[in-house]
């Protein structure tokens, strides 16, 4: 039995923000809920679906004593309404039977409510400061009522108070990608819901026990081994996804064929351990513990998602032609098996120098940054994190002599990384500007834009003493097939080659030095089609897929620049751009109502083969539809 591919449907995410209009002040209130929350929502009931809730969505009152002789419910649990700090309307449940006397003559009902229209699952929002809100935890999340399948269907998703600065400070993409991380927990990605993840059957995939229940081990319930592989490393508790759409996306992400499962998060005990990706693999993924400054959304995670049996997205699976919804995530792609078996760094130098490097700062509390390098996805020029940590590093992650030498993030095993420059709280990017482009620009020859990326390069204009080092410059590529053109000057180019990785190339004109050749695909994708190219520029972070640009969530228009905020929506109401199975044709409306999607890559031709189309209709501008074709076909009526 199969379900069939039509009553899959773009899940509606319900947000009840009631108890966080109380808790935060107006300003943050209308950013959090209005803004953030929204693109997250918009962003994943386009890429996920699910099998719709038929009618109102009503959640059980749950029963606390069940009368043996009959199985009917003696009384409902005094907080069913309970969801983590959230207490849930009761208008949001349905009705219960109980017979509080044991006989059913004496049965009445716990009433309930209306429950939720055209919602699927139900997310309740707080701000309230908690035992969980400890150390850097901006926000955390969790599930609190599974349907009949054991999707969630209700979950709760806090904010930590003390880690709210006034919404005009925040980083706008990071917070999006935290919104987009803590709804993911709800929905699938959490060690407490493997357990009840199902087969493409509907078959649970954990067997279950005479309660319907997976079987509880310390305390919690451990899924099968069918779904994770669990490992003791030198004394260390490790944890493997082994689904087949996570494992067949991390072959295809890593290159590395014979991967067998993908490593959870070891540390950071109950908040954070084994729900999350390991971020030394998958550092700069939206579900790494630690939200990095640009997190992005990885096939990996769409797959656990259709993996849980639950949800249908879009992408996630390699072989459905690459119309994924995933964003630009390059960490570890292509590496080998290697990346995913070797320390980050061997015998004092990189295993991979464009992901891990070994320049230190001095010490982690006073760093001074050093060589300007390149962020290992080529957008951001930025220092290494290497430094002194002022006590000695655990055993397991020192990857050099000295003992408190080590990258500045735990969660990515202390091995060092190339991150971005901030500059007013904000990450820059090359695509952006940033606070070394005016300085720089014109002795390096640097430019900033959406086709800019980081070159390390020791290009310089005549009379500038160059570097002896090469350094991160911002450049303008350009993809082509087999090789990608980057921009020393106005019309000045050099040209690196697909397997010229590391080539030095001699730059001439008016200026002296050479350009490093960066890995080709990291910038480009294995065939060009992801990288900058001439007349097609995403803004990052977008990326391109099939000729045009995917918004990662918290962007949207023509070339994703365009931020996903209430202000704007009402300008772009047809200006997210995802794949194009969701694509809706309206009679009457126009599709664009802006100058800036002039060129709508969609239409006439739809180039590949969606799995549903949908021709809505509403009665107002069908009548006008009709006269007006009238009036076409019967020029003289
Ligand atoms: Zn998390």
């Amino acid at each position: 039995m199969r379900v069939q591919e039509t009553a899959w449907k773009p899940i509606r995410i319900h947000l009840d923000t009631s108890a966080l209009e109380s808790q935060v002040d107006a300003g943050q209130l209308t950013y959090l809920r209005d803004d953030v929350l929204q693109a997250a929502v918009r962003w994943l009931s386009n890429a996920v679906q699910v099998l719709p809730v038929e009618g109102s969505l009503r959640y059980e009152q749950q029963c606390a004593a069940v009368l043996t002789a009959s199985g009917r419910c003696a009384r409902v649990q005094a907080n069913f309404q309970e969801c983590g700090p959230i207490t849930i309307p009761r208008e949001h449940f349905a009705d219960k039977e109980v017979c509080p006397s044991g006989r059913l003559a004496g049965c009445e009902v716990s009433s309930g409510g209306a429950g939720i229209p055209n919602a699927d699952v139900g997310i309740y929002v707080s701000a309230v400061q908690t035992q969980w809100c400890t150390g850097t935890t901006v926000a955390y999340a969790s599930t609190c009522r599974q349907a009949e399948d054991d999707r969630p269907v209700a979950g709760y998703f806090n904010f930590c108070p003390n880690r709210l600065s006034p919404a005009a400070e925040r980083n706008w993409h990071q917070d999006v990608a935290i919104a987009t991380h803590e709804i993911l927990h709800t929905m699938a990605f959490s060690s407490s819901l493997f357990p009840f993840f199902r087969d493409i059957l509907g078959t649970p995939r954990t067997p279950r026990n005479d309660w319907g229940l997976p079987p509880i081990q310390d305390g919690s319930y451990r899924a099968d081994s069918s779904t994770l592989r669990v490992e003791d490393v030198d004394g260390l508790e490790r944890r493997f996804i082994v689904l087949p759409k996570v494992v067949q996306a991390a072959r295809h992400h890593f290159g590395c064929t014979s991967l067998e499962g993908v490593a959870l998060e070891e540390q950071g005990g109950d908040g954070s351990a084994f729900s999350h990706w390991d971020a030394r693999i998958m550092h700069t993924e939206v579900m790494a513990a630690e939200s990095s400054a640009m997190p992005r959304i990885s096939d990996m995670t769409l797959a656990l998602m259709e993996d849980s049996g639950w949800y249908r997205v879009l992408g996630g699976l390699v072989a459905s032609d690459g119309d994924s919804a995933a964003g630009h995530f390059v960490f570890g792609r292509g590496k080998g098996c290697g990346f995913l078996q070797q320390s980050c760094i061997i015998d004092s130098q990189s295993a991979f120098p464009d992901t891990f490097c070994t320049e230190s700062q001095g010490d982690c509390s006073h760093p001074n940054a050093g060589t300007v390098g390149c962020s290992h996805d080529h957008l951001s020029l930025g220092a290494c994190t290497n430094c002194l940590h002022r006590d000695s590093l655990p055993a397991r992650y020192r990857h050099f002599d000295n003992p408190r030498l080590g990258g500045i993030a735990a969660y990515v095993g202390y091995c060092p990384t190339v991150e971005p420059f901030w500059s007013s709280g904000q990450p820059t990017f090359c695509a952006s500007g940033g606070v070394y482009s005016d300085r720089t620009s014109q002795r390096f020859g640097e430019s900033h834009g959406p086709a800019s990326r980081c070159v390390l390069s020791t290009a310089t204009k005549s009379g500038f003493v160059p570097p002896e080092e090469p350094q991160g410059t911002c450049r303008d590529v350009f993809c082509l097939e087999d090789a990608v053109r980057i921009r020393i000057s106005d019309n000045n180019f050099v040209l690196c080659g697909k397997e010229e990785t590391g080539v030095r190339k001699s730059v001439f004109g008016q200026f002296a030095g050479y350009i490093l050749c960066p890995r080709y695909a990291t910038i480009c994708g294995q065939t060009g089609a992801e990288g900058p190219r001439e007349g097609a520029e995403c803004h990052f972070p977008g990326t391109h897929r099939h000729g045009r640009c995917v918004c990662a969530p918290g962007t949207m228009g023509a070339d994703c620049s365009v931020l996903d905020k209430a202000a704007n929506r009402q300008d772009f109401p047809y200006g997210l751009r995802y794949p194009q199975q969701e694509l809706e044709l309206k009679v009457g409306l126009e599709l664009s109502r802006t100058e800036g999607l002039l060129a709508w890559p969609l239409a006439p031709a739809l180039q590949s083969q969606p799995r549903l189309i949908q021709f809505k209709v509403d009665p107002a501008t069908w009548q006008q539809f009709l006269s007006s074709l009238l009036g076409l076909l019967c020029p003289w009526a």
